[in-house]
């Protein structure tokens, strides 16, 4: 699905990772309240008028895979796990837009989003699986998924409604991204580290490509812990022999059936969520990220509010702001987004996030 998308990303999401990294000891599973996981929504990507990738030989199309890997999923979890509700975004070869897949899953409250894809590259020799979870990553393959699996919307009838504007084809559109609600994150990527580990141990296609972030629509506006699983490369002549055979498929479900249990008991009962560090990808093993320039001079970022006392994370004032700097100075708590190298790319992305921050400005940091 090749709509070409030149987008540039200047948040650094490697030391968000990397922070990330460093507070995985305190985390512990949050609920503890009794709150038990209930719904899942399972969700085979594509669907209708929409394939999703396509084999060569046109004989294997990537909506047909994901919807029955998932139809194979959902079948264990509601042989297995009594007390959980199993909701599918389609059951049958259909085209349902991409905000109405979260759309379902946040009507029916449901705990868990499973979006399951397969992947597909210009490169044949790409392969394996990864787990997406909603985020900014600067990596250039990430993007490359983005594209793909974002540009479903330009067949939808009125996206630019629908998605409040936002345009693929436009780089400042992704900013917008950078503030979304995240409050499920940690989850998000508890729960994907698990579909890759049961991918690494068990599964049919063996190489791991890890644990990454990357803006996909599908996951964006829903409020539970949500994924979007590639299970494997069309693309790939080893992967595809893989996903053309059933038995390979039940397998995939079997693997992402048992990250689910795994979950669920963590969920439902008050112990930590383990990550496993390695799993998480800062980089693409087959393009290795350019090494960061040395930082010489100020960079820029754009402040979006002063506060004289310190905010809460998920805080109201924050209107879902998860990725910034606080700093306080002069007996204020400012708080800025963005890590761009001249004031001109500031300024580019300054109309987006004055939309929801009205009194945002460009601010040079030494
Ligand atoms: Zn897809």
């Amino acid at each position: 699905m090749p709509v070409r998308v030149n987008m540039t990303f200047q948040r650094p999401g490697t030391w968000l990772l990397l922070l990330f990294l460093l507070l995985l000891p305190v985390f512990s599973a949050a609920q503890g309240s009794g709150v038990k996981l209930r719904t899942v929504v399972i969700d085979p990507g594509h669907g209708g008028h929409d394939p999703g990738a396509v084999s060569k030989s046109s004989k294997l199309s990537e909506k047909q895979i994901n919807l029955d890997i998932a139809l194979k999923l959902g079948a264990r979890i509601e042989k297995e796990c009594p007390d959980v509700k199993v909701i599918y975004t389609r059951k049958t070869d259909r085209f349902i837009e991409l905000a109405e897949r979260g759309n379902i899953a946040n009507r029916n409250h449901a705990d868990l989003f499973i979006s399951i894809h397969v992947n597909s590259a210009k490169n044949a020799s790409a392969s394996g699986t990864e787990t997406f979870v909603m985020g900014t990553d600067k990596s250039q393959s990430n993007m490359e998924v983005c594209k793909r699996e974002n540009a479903v919307i330009l067949l939808e009838d009125d996206y630019s409604t629908t998605y409040e504007g936002f345009d693929p084809g436009n780089p400042e559109s992704y900013i917008i991204f950078n503030l979304m609600q995240n409050a499920h994150f940690e989850q998000s990527i508890a729960f994907a580290s698990l579909v890759q580990q049961q991918f690494i141990s068990n599964g049919p296609v063996k190489k791991s490509r890890g644990v990454r972030q990357a803006p996909l629509m599908v996951l964006w506006r829903t409020t539970m812990p949500s994924v979007l699983v590639e299970v494997g490369f069309l693309s790939n002549a080893s992967d595809r022999s893989v996903l053309n055979q059933a038995a390979s498929r039940q397998k995939i479900a079997d693997d992402i059936f048992r990250a689910f249990s795994a979950f669920k008991a963590q969920y439902d009962s008050d112990a930590a969520f383990e990550i496993d560090p390695s799993l998480l990808a800062s980089q693409e093993p087959d393009e290795p990220e350019e090494a960061a320039p040395a930082a010489a001079g100020p960079h820029f970022e754009i402040q979006v509010l002063a506060s004289s006392k310190k905010l809460r994370n998920g805080s109201s004032e924050l209107k879902g702001l998860t990725q910034y700097e606080c700093r306080f100075i002069n007996g204020l708590y400012k708080y800025s987004v963005g890590n761009f190298a001249s004031r001109e790319e500031a300024a580019r992305q300054l109309p987006a996030i004055r939309k929801k921050f009205p009194g945002a400005f460009i601010i040079a940091v030494e």
